[in-house]
This record gives structure tokens, sequence and C-alpha cells, in this order.
């Protein structure tokens, strides 16, 4: 974490305060985080064990430097000086890690990384509710858009997931059954 002086007196840190701002320990000056800090797009304020005011790099944006400097690191013999590339992307690596735990124990939450299968689930749902919401279309075209948000989530599972596969899961028939729905069948 980097502590943050205080913008009065210049020398000295905040700390935490019971109503939940914070004060410069040298000249009493209050700051609330949220109101009063300017900050990058890439850092938020934290709170040392100790109470002192300070800014870390956000969680998610230390994992995707760690991941650029792993892929520099992988690419690093393509680089007119090889060992030099492999060299900086170890010490991006590293720091990028150093940043990450700082951040994690500063208690700023670990960052949630892809979507969950629920989050999937509910953006397809949604997105055919939207669809289904706005034009105007008959049960059959209703139960293909349905089979089409079925087959999204078995693909989410299993990718290469089949037409048979997916209608024996979902609807617990076969594709003969389904294709006799609407005489689908050719
Ligand atoms: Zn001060």
């Amino acid at each position: 974490m980097v502590t943050i002086l205080c913008g009065e007196c210049s020398n000295s840190p905040y700390v935490l305060k019971a109503d939940h701002t914070f004060e410069c320990i040298g000249c009493g000056n209050v700051v609330a985080p949220d109101r009063d800090l300017v900050l990058e797009y890439d850092e938020t304020w934290a709170v040392s064990r100790d109470g002192i005011l300070g800014y870390v790099t956000k969680p998610d944006v230390c994992l995707e430097d760690l991941m650029t400097a792993i892929e520099e690191f992988l690419t690093a013999d393509k680089a007119p000086d090889a060992e030099y590339a492999r060299g900086v992307s170890q010490i991006d690596a590293t720091d990028a890690l150093r940043r990450y735990i700082d951040a994690r124990r500063a208690g700023i939450a670990r960052p949630h990384i892809g979507y969950t299968r629920d989050q999937v689930q509910e953006a397809v749902n949604a997105g055919a509710d939207m669809v289904l919401a706005n034009i105007n279309i008959g049960e059959p075209e209703e139960d293909a858009l349905n089979l089409a948000v079925n087959g999204a989530m078995m693909c989410l599972e299993k990718i290469g997931s089949t037409f048979a596969e997916m209608v024996e899961e979902q609807y617990g028939e076969t594709v003969e059954e389904v294709l006799s729905w609407w005489g689908w069948g050719k």
C-alpha cells in the first residue's frame, strides 16, 4: 500500500476515525476518501491494519498485468534481445504479484474472474425474453428460440454437444419427437 500524505500539511498520513473519515495526524485535516480523493482509474483507496489511509492497485488490474507479463515472457524469444525481454517480463510479473498481494492484504475483495454458469443462464434467458417481448412470433418460433437457449447452455457445459444430447437432457425427448412438435422434420 502506498500511504497517502495530507494535502494540507503535505507530510503526515491520515488515520481512520470512528465516523469513517480520516484525519491527518499532523494538522487534523479531515478527508472522506470517496468524496475527496482523486485516484487513477486502476487504483483504489485502502486502509492498513493500523488505520492508515493509502491506495493500492485494483486486484483485477494486477492480475491482468500479471497475465500480460507472462505472455511477454512466453514470447520473449521473438524480441530483439530475448534475454533482456525475459528479465523484464519476470520483473513485471513479480511486481504485479506483489501489488496483488498488497491489495488483498489491505482487504480489497478478490476479483471475480469470468462469468458463473448462473450469470450466463440469466443472460441468455433475459436475451430470449427481450426478443420475445418485442417481436410478434408464433409458438413454433418461440420453441425454436428456447431450443437455442438450451443449446447454448449445453455448449457452455460441454462444447460440441449434439442436438440429440441437448433435447434428451433438457426435454427428455428424442430428436424425432422434437421434430414432430411443429412438423419441423422434412
Ligand atoms: Zn496534515
